[in-house]
């Protein structure tokens, strides 16, 4: 009676047990899955001063060039070729694709129609042609960056061709607040944190 009374009692908690290790691991499957369903945010990204440093370009050039296009000096043609990366924009980038869904926005000017051809191979040459390459045929030209429905927009300029009404948040690169990529990565990475726990919060 002894006996059958302490068996009785292990096989209670043993069934506990169980049933609460099932409980937990329905509940991990689910915030695994949540997670894994959610689509990730679309972030836009400016090229001149933000992936590609413009002024690397304009110092490559040669003096008859600098003086024929005096005032207007992105018009100079084959331009927007002789550009260097902005330091640890390539690195930056590769780790952000994980989280989020990244198209270059950009604009090229009206008067040099080498800059538009220029920017699609920078864009090859610096991230690669394939199909998972980060930006394979990801690259947006518009002078109405608003047009683009996205959740981030990352620019140097905040001001111009339709950033200011671009109806998610913009990221002003260059500020105070985000110097470099360093600064950005880190902080999109926490706003990402910060939605994936939300995300699962409201889930459950
Ligand atoms: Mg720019």
């Amino acid at each position: 009676m002894y006996d059958n009374s302490i068996g009785w009692r292990k096989f209670l908690i043993f069934t506990k047990n169980k049933r609460e290790k099932t409980m937990k691991q329905e509940r991990d499957n689910q915030i695994n899955n949540t997670m894994t369903c959610k689509k990730k945010p679309i972030v836009f990204i400016d090229m001149d001063n933000v992936i590609v440093d413009f002024q690397s370009g304009v110092d490559r050039l040669k003096d008859q060039d600098k003086q024929a296009y005096e005032g207007h000096i992105e018009d100079t043609p084959g331009l927007f070729a002789l550009m260097d990366p902005i330091s640890g924009a390539i690195e930056a980038i590769q780790k952000l694709r994980d989280r989020y869904e990244l198209y270059i926005l950009s604009t090229a000017p009206w008067d040099n129609p080498t800059a538009w051809c220029d920017k699609l191979n920078w864009v090859k040459k610096y991230f690669g042609n394939n199909e998972t390459d980060v930006f394979y045929k990801r690259l947006i030209f518009s002078h109405h960056k608003n047009l683009c429905h996205g959740d981030y927009l990352i620019d140097d300029r905040p001001h111009k061709h339709g950033v200011d009404q671009f109806s998610g948040e913009v990221i002003h690169f260059g500020s105070e607040q985000f110097p470099g990529w360093n600064e950005l990565v880190k902080y999109l990475m926490e706003k990402n944190r910060e939605e994936n726990h939300t995300h699962s919060n409201n889930k459950l």
